[in-house]
């Protein structure tokens, strides 16, 4: 199988947009953001529109939807859970469910806790993950409707795939998760590396996603609750992993 083609883009403020290019000719946007981003996206790499991948219902990640499917005929895929909220959906997928996009297996896991529905989209053969807004780069996302042991089992799902897994979130909030992680991993060199190479990143002018998830589980504080260093700073002791996350996503924010 040749590989896949993924084309990264920034659109409203800190929204990532994706496109995901099959050698059929399939094209699938990750979410719309915003439709004349996407458009102007299409436009640059040449590609036709043929799906979109919803991960959650957020307005941010949704507010394309009904133009991008009026220009192009697209059709919409998303999460069971939020099918009511998902302006145009189709195809309702939970997890479990696999599909075939342009000939790539695509597997939907439940990724519940930013919102209740939320899932992410994992191309196993392509080694890449679409994860919307429950893991960043060296963050997670804001638990909006779930509670905290409910997101640290989504993300304990996404810790188990593939560790050379590339990672495609919803937000470029790099620098200032990585700060914030900083603050509970001081002596994490690899994380002060990677704050410094975003930071260089970002004045260039350049997008810090996708990132792999062998970097992340060695540089995401919120992957890390049973870090040692983590609880003693923390002063938690021998409780489960997932009251610490909630502990640092608590702290996070308030930061
Ligand atoms: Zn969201």
């Amino acid at each position: 199988m040749s590989a896949l083609e993924i084309h990264v883009f920034l659109c409203r403020k800190d929204n990532i947009g994706v496109l995901v290019h099959a050698e059929d000719g399939t094209t699938a946007a990750i979410d719309a953001p915003d439709a004349d981003a996407v458009l102007a996206a299409l436009d640059v790499t040449g590609w036709s529109l043929t799906h979109i991948l919803v991960t959650h219902h957020h307005g941010d990640h949704t507010a394309g939807n009904l133009e991008l499917k009026d220009k192009t005929g697209c059709r919409i895929i998303g999460p069971r859970g939020e099918a009511a909220r998902i302006p145009g959906i189709d195809v309702d997928v939970d997890d479990g469910d696999s599909f075939v996009l342009g000939g790539h297996r695509v597997e939907v896991i439940g990724t519940p806790g930013h919102t209740m529905g939320h899932v992410t989209y994992f191309m196993p053969d392509d080694r890449a993950a679409f994860v919307g807004d429950t893991l960043f780069v060296m963050g997670c996302g804001r638990v909006l409707e779930g509670n905290y042991e409910m997101m640290w089992h989504s993300l304990c799902r996404i810790a188990s795939l593939p560790r050379d897994t590339r990672i495609y979130c919803g937000h470029d909030y790099t620098i200032a998760n990585a700060r914030f992680g900083l603050s509970i991993e001081p002596d994490n060199a690899l994380l002060r590396h990677r704050l410094e190479d975003a930071e260089q990143r970002t004045a260039d002018g350049r997008i810090t996603v996708p990132t792999v998830l062998e970097q992340e589980l060695q540089t995401n504080v919120f992957l890390r609750p049973h870090n040692f260093g983590t609880r003693t700073r923390l002063g938690m002791g021998a409780v489960a992993d997932w009251r610490v996350f909630g502990e640092m996503r608590d702290r996070k924010n308030k930061s």
